[in-house]
C-alpha cells in the first residue's frame, strides 16, 4: 500500500528502537507510506542488521539499552560500506542538548518525540537516498 506515490516504494528503512509500542507505531506509519521496514531492538543488533540488509535509511533511537544510538551511529559512520546510509535520530523532546552530540556522531537528521506522522514521514523522505554530506536538518 502506497499513499504518497511510487517514489517511496521499495525503500527499506531499518528502525532501531527498544520500545515495543514506538516500534509498532513507526513501523505502521512507514509501511502505510510504502516503505519496507526491518527492525532491531538494540544498537548492536541495529549495526548487524544494517550490514545484513543494507537499508536505504536508518531510524535510530538514541536511548537504547547497552550500546546507545549515538554509539551505534558512530560505529556505522566509521564503516566504509555503511557510512553513506542516512541515519535519522529519534530523540526525546526535552533533550535539546543532545542535538550537538547527534550532529557530532554523524547523524543526518533527527526527529524529536513527540512527533507528528507528517513530520516523521517528511524527514524520512527528505533524507532517504541523500548524501551524508548534507547539513543536519531537523
Ligand atoms: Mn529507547
Amino acid at each position: 500500500m502506497t499513499k504518497t506515490g511510487e517514489s517511496t516504494s521499495h525503500r527499506k528503512v531499518l528502525i532501531v528502537e527498544d520500545h515495543k509500542m514506538n516500534m509498532r507505531m513507526f513501523t505502521d506509519i512507514l509501511e502505510a507510506h510504502g516503505y519496507e521496514v526491518v527492525q532491531a531492538t538494540d544498537g548492536e543488533q541495529g549495526c548487524a542488521m544494517a550490514k545484513e540488509h543494507g537499508p536505504d535509511l536508518i531510524l535510530m533511537d538514541i536511548q537504547l539499552p547497552g550500546m546507545s544510538g549515538l554509539q551505534a551511529t558512530e560505529w556505522l559512520k566509521r564503516d566504509e560500506g555503511l557510512r553513506n546510509i542516512p541515519v535519522v535520530a529519534l530523540t526525546a523532546f526535552a533533550m535539546k542538548g543532545e542535538q550537538q552530540a547527534i550532529r557530532d556522531v554523524g547523524c543526518d537528521g533527527y526527529v524529536s518525540k513527540p512527533f507528528t506522522i507528517r513530520g516523521l514521514v517528511e524527514t524520512v523522505e527528505r533524507h532517504i537516498g541523500a548524501e551524508t554530506s548534507t547539513p543536519l536538518q531537523p
